[in-house]
């Protein structure tokens, strides 16, 4: 296998080496054959991943997955000829007369790791900005979802060159002998432990990542902000796809005496909104069967440690976890100390809002962090007082939409971002460019240095 991964890899470096700088036409070349890629297949892909998952609500996956792709490719073709051009530069008057300027240039070959939450989008939005800033790309999607990451194999094959843009199937070896090819760039979508081996792997090669990770990203609701209307924006980022999304709110920050009533408002409108849960079908399964047996131990430690759990009357009882909300978890459980990713949401009280902000900024540096609030100053105070990858504010997820907006984490949620402009840069190489006049000035000071270079060390020197 490791051979077949080399020659492919060799493969698209070399045509890299060879055609390094493909022009807009090229590349929107490609990201129209993404586009068809993604029209023409989303029945068979929606199908793929829903048996994958045991049951994935087709509505998401168009909203969640399709949707923000075509979104990307959209913006990326349309905008690619200006972020395509040469940047001018200030040149100091020392160095006068000079041109500076910056060109933004393909890398070469970006190698993409994928996990299995939103398997499309999240293989096929880095591959976007690769192919804009002009790369080839080689991908390497989860194994927990096999029949999609067969499909992908086969379908990218069909659309692209093998140099262009290939895929390779397989588990987590094939992922680590994936993570230790020489790409020119390497962007890895999972979880931080994973994260922590894509790096290691990817320094022997001096290999740059970004990693885009996960964490506990909190919301704050504050006192001014009504829990009905929270609860809707909570119960929306939180149980889509059953909880397993990166950013999802993994749990609430309430003030002490609202705390209550917004469990109740959450449980009320997860009622409304998923039916049944575990027959409906727009009520997404987990993963797989390891990941229920956590998420159901997670919530008995909770229990017996004194949490009250919430659940929609009739939830239990199927193969589906429910939607959970658990009022007042113990601080050091499962459900406090780890990433929850999946439809169990602990709701924490708080006294005021330093509290709020120092129980953030405790823990590891979040993904996201989401704040509902109407007043200003408040707002203010939580942006100032607590770090995230992201925010959305008075609402959830949606920052993560944005075209126009960097995507990613810091600290333990990520390093670097991506999206649109921004993806575009990460996936270049920005490089300096400096042209002297015909009078270089600078190089007349010498050697031999004469008085010239000594009037210039005086002057310059202040
Ligand atoms: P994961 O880290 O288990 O796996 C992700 C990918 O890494 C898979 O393709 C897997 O094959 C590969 N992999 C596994 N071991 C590897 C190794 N040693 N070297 C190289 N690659 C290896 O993550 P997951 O369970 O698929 O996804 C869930 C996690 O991803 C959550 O923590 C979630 O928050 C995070 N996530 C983050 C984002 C984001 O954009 N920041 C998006 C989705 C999910």
């Amino acid at each position: 296998m490791s051979e077949t991964l080399q020659a492919t890899f060799e493969k698209a470096r070399s045509a890299a080496r060879r055609d390094r700088i493909p022009d807009a036409e090229a590349r929107r070349r490609r990201l129209a054959a993404l586009k068809r890629l993604v029209l023409e297949n989303r029945d068979d892909f929606a199908r793929a991943i829903d048996a994958d998952f045991g049951g994935r609500a087709r509505e998401e996956f168009e909203l969640m997955e399709v949707i923000p792709l075509l979104n990307a490719i959209r913006h990326a073709t349309r905008s690619l000829k200006r972020w395509m051009r040469d940047e001018r530069r200030h040149v100091a008057l020392t160095f006068r007369p000079a041109r500076a300027w910056v060109r933004y240039e393909p890398l070469g070959v970006v190698g993409i790791i994928s996990p299995w939450n939103y398997p499309m989008l999240l293989a096929l939005g880095p591959l976007t900005d690769a192919l804009a800033a002009g790369n080839r790309a080689l991908l390497k999607p989860s194994e927990l979802t096999p029949q999609f990451s067969e499909i992908l194999a086969r379908r990218v094959a069909d659309r692209f060159e093998a140099d262009e843009v290939a895929v390779v199937t397989g588990g987590v070896e094939v992922a680590q002998a994936f993570a230790g090819l020489p790409f020119d760039h390497l962007i890895f979508t999972g979880s931080t432990a994973v994260g922590r081996k894509v790096m290691q792997a990817a320094a022997d090669n001096l290999t740059p990542v970004t990693l885009e990770l996960g964490g506990k990203s909190p919301a704050i609701v504050a006192p001014d902000y009504g829990p009905e209307r929270a609860a809707r924006s909570i119960v929306l980022g939180k149980f889509a796809n059953a909880g397993q999304t990166c950013i999802a709110p993994d749990y609430v920050l309430a003030p002490a005496d609202a705390a209550e009533a917004l469990a109740r408002a959450v449980l009320a409108r997860v009622e409304r909104a998923y039916p049944d849960p575990q027959t409906n079908r727009q009520y997404s399964n987990i993963i797989s069967q390891r990941h229920r047996d956590r998420l159901n131990a997670a919530i008995e430690e909770a229990r017996r440690g004194g949490a009250e759990i919430l659940q929609p009357a009739g939830a239990t009882g199927g193969d589906k976890v429910p939607p959970t909300i658990v009022l007042g978890p113990p601080e050091d459980s499962r459900l406090m100390t780890e990433e929850n990713f999946g439809p169990v949401l602990p709701v924490v009280p708080y006294r005021d809002l330093d509290e709020a902000l120092a129980f953030v900024n405790a823990r590891p540096r979040p993904l996201a962090l989401y704040a509902f609030t109407r007043d200003a100053k408040t707002r203010e105070a939580i942006l100032d007082g607590a770090i995230s990858g992201g925010v959305t504010l008075n609402g959830t997820l949606l920052h993560v939409a944005q075209d126009d907006l960097p995507f990613g984490g810091v600290g333990a949620s990520g390093i670097g971002a991506y999206h649109g402009r921004d993806g575009f840069r990460r996936l270049s190489h920005a490089r300096a460019v400096y042209a002297p006049g015909r009078a270089n000035m600078f190089e007349r000071m010498g050697p031999p240095f004469g008085r010239l270079a000594r009037l210039a060390i005086r002057v310059l020197g202040r």
